[in-house]
């Protein structure tokens, strides 16, 4: 077997930048350049060699060198193109900017935020957009603890959100350009007390920003009355949420089966609450958590490991 590649893939992009084989017609009128491939011979006999450029034509057991057609190149002391006669590298050249031009620019979008980040320390997101034709029509956050159950998050385009405990965070946003065009994209914050202490010190993304008041809250909470992280949980969930007034709140927990209990009632004063409750002797399973204020009455799911 003959030693070195074939380079099909290259071949054949190249045919698209107008590049020839060797034994092309140049057609008339002819190629203001030689855009064809070329073959020349290396060594000394009983070691010469024919060597084939990628557009060179080749047999079932030919291979070629990893060079275009050049006469600035040399491959073994010996010019791999002919000047006005092979040169496929200055076709590449020319018709470059010209396919680069076929297709505007695509929308794409971009979430610049801390890629790491402590325990229920509160950071902000941001998202970065490029080549929209118009306006941005709408943004479409959602955010997850596991990667796969994602929830609405109501912002716009920056989020200020709380690190979840334990937990890593996971963003996924969808934007739509008025030109028509949408893009999607991902971005995860790993929680850096979750992950080995000899990882700690790699240095922070550039973006991290650290000097968000810690009073701004999820966003999502202004439309969500309750919160509950991480969600699956293991032994034990935090329960958070907002009083505008001192009152009176039961958390209820309901089984697949129906059946209910009554997991807290205790009176909470106004402002930021959070409850840490103990799911060890719970069944792994799906509940509902209701948590009811006054005649308020509020249900999240909630998914025991
Ligand atoms: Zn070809």
């Amino acid at each position: 077997m003959p030693e070195g590649g074939r380079f099909t893939f290259a071949h054949e992009l190249a045919h698209d930048f107008g590049c020839k084989h060797d034994e092309d017609d140049r057609g008339a009128p002819r190629f203001t350049v030689a855009a064809q491939g070329h073959d020349f011979r290396t060594g000394v006999w009983p070691f010469r060699q024919q060597r084939l450029t990628v557009m060179h034509r080749t047999g079932t057991t030919d291979t070629r060198i990893m060079h275009f057609s050049n006469p600035a190149v040399e491959f073994r002391n010996r010019e791999t193109g002919l000047d006005g006669e092979t040169e496929n590298a200055q076709q590449l050249s020319d018709a470059a900017c010209l396919i680069a031009s076929y297709r505007e620019s695509p929308f794409t979008i971009d979430i610049d935020g801390p890629h790491r980040a402590n325990n229920q320390d509160t950071y902000t997101w941001c998202i970065e957009t490029d080549h929209c034709a118009g306006f941005i029509d709408s943004i479409q956050w959602e955010y997850s603890y596991d990667a796969l159950n994602f929830r609405p998050l109501l912002a716009g385009l920056c989020v200020t959100n709380r690190m979840p405990l334990v937990e890593n965070l996971y963003f996924r946003v969808t934007v739509h350009c008025s030109d028509g065009q949408s893009a999607t994209t991902f971005h995860t914050t790993l929680n850096r007390n979750g992950i080995p202490p000899c990882e700690e010190s790699a240095p922070e993304g550039p973006s991290l920003q650290t000097e968000v008041p810690a009073t701004r809250r999820l966003s999502a909470e202004a439309s969500a009355p309750f919160q509950l992280f991480p969600n699956p949980a293991a032994a034990q969930v935090h329960l958070a949420f907002e009083l505008a007034q001192p009152s009176e709140v039961e958390i209820i927990l309901v089984d697949i089966g129906g059946r209910r209990r009554v997991w807290r009632r205790a009176t909470y004063p106004a402002g930021h609450q959070s409850e840490v409750l103990n799911l060890s002797d719970w069944p792994s399973g799906y509940y509902i958590v209701e948590w009811r204020v006054g005649e308020r009455r509020e249900r999240q799911a909630l998914v025991k490991r």
